[in-house]
């Protein structure tokens, strides 16, 4: 395009008063928990699997067969994505006594190669999961082999010098993408409260006071800042989960809400179910969209008696603003294992368009804040939410069985993310359904 050709077209933009709508995708993937022993010892598998499918099992982690296969879908549905965000809990749910560092690292080389593969040119920004240290969670403040061979793995995707370093001292960094949107990989395993290397320390690895410091930067210098780490803050419902540590929990949701104006989105992994959830700014208003993305494995956690629905793998193409990293839409892209298995041929397809299935012209925090609102009122909204949770895995089974307090419990968890004001907000909403 000749010179007086771009001139021209920024002259009319800005005749006609409008911004150009840059709009780009990128992929949002988590929790593959590959498990090599799929095949043989079935280490992660939670019950007994009498035949086991080639493409999984809704009691095991992903055997290599399915982790291969949703990269394959992913560069089927679209190659020439801007990036992709990749949430970590690379390896299987299996006891530290038959996983060390080589392997957990060997797992995320797999997955790496197989990405780098597929989506060449592609830059990958990854973050560790709780599963991907050795011991499992155990995430220490200060260098380690497994934050120095990961950030040498990912060398090229991160690129730069200094954040190399700064991930080699716990895991945390962050890029400038070339349309000028900043990206920050934090790591919260620091914040979950199984990482028993954090239980008295006030900052680990001074990760709240280097993330404080970009983002005043950024709002210095006029960046837009998208948040992307593994373990979510607030309270996981069905579950009634809080991952964090309780002092944790509030210091990084204070954190970013004080940031809220340049935080489009925060994306994590960890939870396996799909979920959406709105931090609120201190004056009520909606702040910024948290989007968790469900896993690729199908494993369903069990603990004695106790066990979570069945969920389908799955991987999520996001459509963003290049600029301000406003989330514009999302299609949720599945594979249904029973089927996939039964015709020993994978299916992908799409569970849903985020947009579409919630009404709203785009996922800013005015229109998630507008979903929410709509799935609290409206229960039939509500049930499309319950079912995308599972990933389509329980049909209706799951919203048969969400009662009263099931209903209230996901409710609050959208936009209540402290125990107390969740535990408050669920014995309100009850109250009402008592009285009504
Ligand atoms: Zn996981
Ligand atoms: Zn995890």
């Amino acid at each position: 395009m000749s010179c007086h050709r771009l001139l021209g077209l920024v002259a009319l933009d800005l005749a006609l008063g409008v911004a150009t709508l840059e709009q780009g995708q990128f992929w949002h993937i988590t929790d593959h928990h590959f498990d090599p022993t799929y095949w043989s010892e079935m280490r992660s598998c939670n019950d007994k699997v009498p035949v086991r499918g080639i493409y999984g099992d809704y009691w095991c982690d992903s055997p290599w067969r399915l982790v291969n296969d949703s990269v394959a879908a992913m560069a089927n549905v679209k190659r020439d994505v801007d990036f992709i965000l990749w949430t970590g809990d690379n390896v299987a749910h299996i006891k530290n006594q038959f996983l060390n560092q080589s392997l957990n690292l060997e797992i995320t080389e797999k997955i790496t190669d197989a990405l780098k593969a597929e989506f060449p040119g592609v830059p990958v920004y990854g973050i560790m999961g709780n599963h991907d240290w050795f011991p499992a969670n155990q995430f220490p403040v200060q260098q380690a082999f497994l934050y120095n061979a990961t950030a040498e793995l990912w060398r090229d995707w991160i690129g730069d010098n200094q954040q190399i370093e700064n991930f080699k001292k716990g895991g945390f960094y962050t890029i400038r993408t070339t349309k000028g949107l900043r990206i920050v990989g934090l790591n919260t395993v620091f914040y979950y409260a199984a990482d028993k290397l954090t239980t008295n320390l006030t900052d680990p690895a001074g990760q709240f006071a280097w993330l404080e410091e970009v983002l005043q930067n950024a709002t210095n210098v006029g960046e837009k800042v998208m948040l992307t780490a593994h373990v979510p803050p607030g309270i996981k419902v069905p579950g009634k989960v809080q991952w964090f540590y309780e002092r944790f929990n509030t210091k990084f949701l204070d954190l970013v809400q004080k940031y809220a104006d340049i935080i489009p989105g925060m994306y994590f992994g960890h939870d396996h179910a799909d979920g959406l959830k709105l931090l609120l700014k201190k004056d009520g208003t909606p702040g910024i969209p948290m989007f968790i993305a469900p896993s690729v494995t199908p494993w369903r956690y069990k603990s004695g008696t106790e066990s979570d629905d069945p969920h389908n793998p799955a991987v999520r193409l996001v459509k963003y603003d290049q600029k301000t990293g406003e989330a514009l839409d999302f299609i949720q892209y599945y594979m249904n294992l029973t089927e996939s298995n039964e015709a020993n041929a994978s299916s992908w397809k799409v569970a849903y368009d985020a947009s579409k299935a919630y009404q709203v012209k785009d996922l800013s925090a005015a229109s998630v804040s507008m979903a929410v609102k709509q799935m609290s009122k409206d229960k039939y909204v509500l049930d499309k939410y319950i079912r995308f949770n599972t990933v389509l895995a329980n049909g209706n089974t799951t919203v048969n069985e969400c009662d009263a307090t099931c209903r209230a419990e996901y409710i609050c968890s959208f936009t209540h993310h402290e125990g107390e004001k969740f535990n408050s907000c669920v014995t309100g909403l009850m109250k009402g359904v008592l009285i009504g």
